[in-house]
C-alpha cells in the first residue's frame, strides 16, 4: 500500500515547510517508497513553539477545567480505538513490525491517554505546617511548552505516553516524531484535531532529527524537553538544552540481562528470555539483550533457548510473523557488524548471526534471531546496545558473580530475575542499579503504571505512572501570614 503525502500539524493547521522541501519515508519491508512529509527546519519549529506558547498562555487555555483536559484525553483514548486497525497498519508500515505487536502498541497508546485523563483533576499539592500564624501550601503548575522527541521504534507509544501527561498537567506540546516513523503521529494529530482542545496545545512538525530536533532542543522558549533514543544524540540534546537552563528527560536504552537460576521455573523463563530480546526484531530500549545463566543449568537451558528461536517465523510485519524486518539499512549493518564482530572476536554464534532472505522482499533487512555464548563481558557485544534480535549469554556460578555482571555494563534500564527464592529476588532487587526490577516475569501489563526510566547512561527522569507527572509540573510554595 501506498500512502498519500502527509503535512505536519502546527497551530491548528495542516501545513508544508516554509521551505516546502519534503523527504520521503520507506517501508521497512521492502524499502519501498510509502509517503512524503515536510522537511520542517528550526523556522517551523520556531513557529510550533510560537504557537504553542501562545496556546499555553491563552485565556481559554488557563480557564480550561482539569477536568475538561481530562475528557478530551478520554476522547483521544476512545477514538485510538476506534481506529486500532488503521493505526496499527500505519505503525507496522512505517516499522516493519509485526501486525500483532503494533494492535497491542496502539492499545498501549489509548491505554496512556486514559490513564492520564483519569489524573488530570487530580494533581494535588500539600499544606506545611511550618509555625502559628502561616498558612503555607504548595501547588503544582504546568511548565509551560513541552517538547517530545521521539524514536522510531515505539512511535505511537512513545508519542502518547509524554503527550498525554504533558496535556493531562496543562501543557502545549511540540512533538518531533523520528524521520523514519511520522505516520501515527500524525494520525494522533487528527484525532486531537477533532476534539475541542484548543488550536496550538498540541502540535506536530516532521524533519530530520540534526534539523527540526535540533532546533527544538535548542529553543530558548521551550520549558521541558523528553527524549527517548540514543545515548549519543540523548547527551547533544542535553548540552543544547543546558544553554537555555532547559531541563531534560532522558531514556536513553539499555542492555538489559535476564537473570537466570537453576531453581528456576524454566519453561516460562525460557518463553520470556526469548520473547524479550525478540519482540520488535530486538529493537526495544528494555530488550532482554543478555541472558545471565547459573552454570549448572547452562547447556540445557540455552539448548531450550536456540530451539524456540528456531522456531520463529520471520517476515513481513503485516503477515504477522514473529519478527519483522529491522527498521533500515543503516540499523541493519549496525546489527549485522555487532555480530561479525563477536565471530571475529572468538564468540560462537549457537544460531542465527545473518541476513533472512524473504521471497518476495529482496530489499527489506530481515534479521536471523541470534545467540551468542562465550562471550568476553568486557567486549563491545557484551557492552554496547545492538538494537537486533540479537541474545549474549554469560554463564555464572555465584550470586555475587551475577550482580557483578548484571551491574558490569553502563547501561541500567530493566532487569529480569528468574529464581523461586525469594530472599535472594529480593537480595538481588536491592543491589541491581537499574530502573526496573521484574521478578519471574519481563515487562508485566505492558507497564503504563509503573515509573519507568534508567540508571547510569541509560538516562534520568521517569516516565510513565504517576512519577512522569512530575517531568511536566513545576512546585510553587505560597506562604501567607494569616494574622496580617
Ligand atoms: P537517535 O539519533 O537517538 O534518534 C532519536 C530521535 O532523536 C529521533 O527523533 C531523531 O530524529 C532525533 N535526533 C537525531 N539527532 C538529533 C539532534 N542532533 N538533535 C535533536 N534530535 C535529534 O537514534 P537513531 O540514530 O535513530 O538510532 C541509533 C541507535 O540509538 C539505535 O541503534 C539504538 O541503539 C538507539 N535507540 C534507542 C532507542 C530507545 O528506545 N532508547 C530508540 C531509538 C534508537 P531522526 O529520526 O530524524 O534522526
Ligand atoms: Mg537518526
Amino acid at each position: 500500500m501506498v500512502l498519500t503525502a502527509k503535512r505536519m500539524y502546527v497551530n491548528g493547521e495542516w501545513t508544508e515547510s516554509r521551505s516546502n522541501e519534503t523527504f520521503n519515508v520507506l517501508n521497512p519491508a521492502n524499502s519501498e517508497k510509502l509517503y512524503s512529509v515536510p522537511r520542517g527546519k528550526a523556522e517551523d519549529i520556531h513557529e510550533a513553539v510560537k504557537a504553542a506558547r501562545t496556546a499555553f498562555e491563552s485565556e481559554q487555555w488557563q480557564t480550561f477545567k482539569p477536568h475538561e483536559r481530562g475528557r478530551i484525553l478520554f476522547e483521544v483514548a476512545q477514538a485510538i480505538r476506534n481506529e486500532k486497525e488503521k493505526m496499527a497498519e500505519l505503525e507496522t508500515l512505517d516499522t516493519g513490525k509485526p501486525i500483532g505487536q503494533a494492535r497491542s502498541d496502539v492499545e498501549a497508546a489509548a491505554r496512556y491517554f486514559e490513564y492520564y485523563a483519569g489524573v488530570a483533576d487530580k494533581i494535588l499539592g500539600e499544606t506545611i505546617p511550618v509555625e502559628p500564624g502561616i498558612l503555607d501550601y504548595t501547588v503544582r503548575e504546568p511548565v509551560g511548552v513541552t517538547a517530545h522527541v521521539i524514536p522510531w521504534n515505539y512511535p505511537i507509544q512513545i508519542s502518547s505516553r509524554s503527550t498525554a501527561a504533558a496535556i493531562a498537567t496543562g501543557n502545549a506540546v511540540v512533538l518531533k516524531p523520528a524521520e523514519d516513523t511520522p505516520a501515527t503521529a500524525l494520525k494522533l494529530a487528527e484525532i486531537f484535531e477533532k476534539t475541542a482542545l484548543p488550536k496550538g496545545i498540541f502540535n506536530v512538525v516532521t524533519g530530520y532529527g540534526y534539523e527540526a530536533g535540533a532546533a527544538l532542543s535548542n529553543h530558548p522558549d521551550v520549558n521541558h524537553i523528553t527524549f527517548t533514543g540514543s545515548v549519543e544524540t540523548g547527551i547533544t540534546v542535553m548540552t543544547m538544552a543546558a544553554k537555555n537552563v532547559t531541563p531534560v528527560t532522558l531514556e536513553l536504552g539499555g542492555k538489559s540481562p535476564n537473570i537466570v537460576f537453576a531453581d528456576c521455573n524454566e519453561e516460562e523463563a525460557v518463553k520470556w528470555v526469548v520473547r524479550s530480546i525478540i519482540q520488535n526484531a530486538g529493537q526495544t530500549c528494555s530488550a532482554g539483550a543478555r541472558l545471565l545463566v547459573e552454570s549448572s543449568i547452562h547447556e540445557k537451558f540455552v539448548a531450550k533457548v536456540v530451539d524456540k528461536m528456531e522456531s520463529l517465523v520471520i517476515g513481513p510485519g503485516m503477515t504477522d510473523p514473529d519478527i519483522g524486518p529491522i527498521l533500515s539499512e543503516k540499523q541493519f549493518n549496525r546489527v549485522n557488524e555487532f555480530v561479525q564482530l563477536a565471530k571475529e572476536e572468538g564468540a560462537r554464534v549457537l544460531t542465527g548471526g545473518e541476513k533472512e532472505h524473504i521471497a518476495g522482499a529482496k530489499e527489506g533487512y530481515y534479521f536471523q534471531p541470534t545467540v551468542i555464548d562465550h562471550v568476553d563481558p568486557d567486549s563491545k557485544i557484551a557492552q554496547e546496545e545492538i538494537f537486533g534480535p540479537v541474545l549474549t549469554v554469560f554463564p555464572f556460578t555465584t550470586e555475587e558473580e551475577a550482580l557483578n555482571l548484571a551491574n558490569g555494563t553502563e547501561y541500567g534500564l530493566v532487569t529480569g530475575i528468574w529464581t523461586r527464592d525469594i530472599g535472594r529476588a529480593h537480595r538481588l532487587a536491592g543491589k541491581i542499579r537499574a530502573g526496573q526490577i521484574f521478578i519471574n516475569n519481563y515487562g508485566a501489563g505492558g507497564g503504563i503504571q509503573m515509573p519507568f526510566g534508567g540508571y547510569k547512561k541509560s538516562g534520568f527522569g521517569r516516565e510513565k505512572g504517576l512519577e512522569a507527572l512530575k517531568n511536566y509540573t513545576q512546585v510553587k510554595n505560597v506562604a501567607v501570614n494569616i494574622n496580617v
